[in-house]
């Protein structure tokens, strides 16, 4: 039976920093004392693992870890927000969605404002709920908001054919989804970020594999390690990433064996693209990246949300003095952001990355010393 505390064993863990440890020393003689290795993890339970386990304070003094675009909330870009908020208004409609979904401020509001405001706005733990919702209104349409990386996305692909074998009528999605390798390779041709090496989000990769990170390794010399959420494994990720670099090797590996597989989940892919397509979508913090949104194929129109009810949100803006763009782009430390811990902490959070419970700041916020110095 899987035991969890195995993979926070001491021993290992001394083993393995010190095998960091002598990868970094080795970099150093290579590439000199000055040379800072940057790596990002682009999950956001890994920005939670890594600082609620300490990891950051622990690396050699030429290892910078830094936070990426992980966190699918947080990356949700504010028009998509107000478009959630716009169904909220709407008299016939119950808005679903994941709770974290909530308190994230768009434009103008928030989806717990027009909570207040007298909107029907429902959280669920699953999209099936939405559809046990619907069935339960049969005179409102119910729309679930949906937000989330390749991890979730099958999930809700299957929910919209279960609709239609139900032949439910009254139950929608507004499709915010996103795939991960395409934000990727935006963030490695971006000339402002230095990454040298990827920490891989675990459970997106159950699904896609390995296969779609390559071209990071080939085209971009960036190494990458897929790994698991544990503090362990995310050591042992750092550990497999200078071990590449201090060889001079570049490849994309797997850390992260017991839930990853290299060709990923095939039936998982197929059920996503059997209802989803491709199209571009905008992300906080990176703009317009092409092909990395999905939206519903035109044969699952009438599960399409905004094919069901027009709607006409005010122009989006972004919130004063809110760096969330920078933070997840990796180009700023969460502290150093002006709001930080003085006018944003978890309890008034201003921008999305103090909301999500994967959030960059909110991590820093709640295990560093960044966040307990305010
Ligand atoms: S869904 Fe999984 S892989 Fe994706 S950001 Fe969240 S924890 Fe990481
Ligand atoms: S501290 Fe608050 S306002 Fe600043 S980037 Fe983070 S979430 Fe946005």
């Amino acid at each position: 039976m899987f035991d969890p505390s195995s993979f926070r064993d001491p021993a290992l863990a001394h083993k393995l920093i010190r095998g960091i440890d002598k990868h970094a020393a080795g970099i150093a003689r290579q590439r000199g004392e000055k040379y800072i290795v940057h790596i990002m993890e682009v999950c956001g339970t890994h920005t939670m693992a890594i600082a609620k386990n300490g990891i950051r304070d622990i690396m050699p003094a030429n290892i910078k870890l830094t936070s990426g675009p992980g966190c699918p909330v947080c990356v949700t870009a504010n028009r998509d927000i107000d478009m959630a908020i716009e169904f909220a208004k709407h008299p016939e409609v119950i808005v679903t969605t994941f709770g974290d979904m909530l308190k994230v401020p768009g434009s103008y509001s928030s989806l717990n404002e027009e909570k207040g405001n007298g909107g029907d706005v429902r959280v669920v733990y699953s999209p099936l709920d939405a559809l046990a919702i619907a069935q339960q209104n049969p005179d409102r349409l119910v729309v679930f908001i949906s937000v989330g990386f390749e991890t979730t996305t099958p999930i809700i692909a299957a929910t919209i054919k279960r609709a239609r074998d139900m032949k439910l009528e009254n139950f929608a999605v507004y499709a915010a989804n996103k795939t991960v390798p395409n934000a990727l390779r935006a963030i490695a041709d971006d000339p402002d970020i230095q990454i040298d090496a990827l920490i891989l989000p675990g459970h997106v990769s159950t699904i896609i594999g390995l296969d779609p990170y390559k071209f990071l390794a080939t085209k971009f010399h960036i190494p990458g390690v897929i790994t698991g959420f544990e503090p362990l494994d995310v050591l042992q990720g750092i550990y497999m990433l200078l071990k590449q670099i201090d060889a001079s090797d570049t490849y994309i590996d797997i850390a992260y064996t017991r839930g990853v597989q290299a060709e990923g989940n095939p039936t998982a892919v197929k059920t996503i693209y059997e209802v989803f397509e491709e199209t571009d979508a905008e992300w906080r913090g990176l703009g317009v990246i092409p092909g990395t949104g999905l939206a519903i194929k035109a044969e699952f129109a009438q599960y399409d949300a905004l094919k069901r009810i027009e709607l006409d949100p005010p122009a989006p803006r972004e919130i004063k003095g809110c760096q969330c763009g920078d933070v997840l782009r990796g180009a700023l430390p969460p502290y150093e952001c002006r709001l930080f811990g003085k006018t944003c902490t978890p309890e008034h959070p201003i921008g999305p990355c103090m909301v999500s419970s994967e959030g960059s700041c909110a991590a820093y916020y709640r295990y560093t010393d960044y966040g307990r110095s305010k």
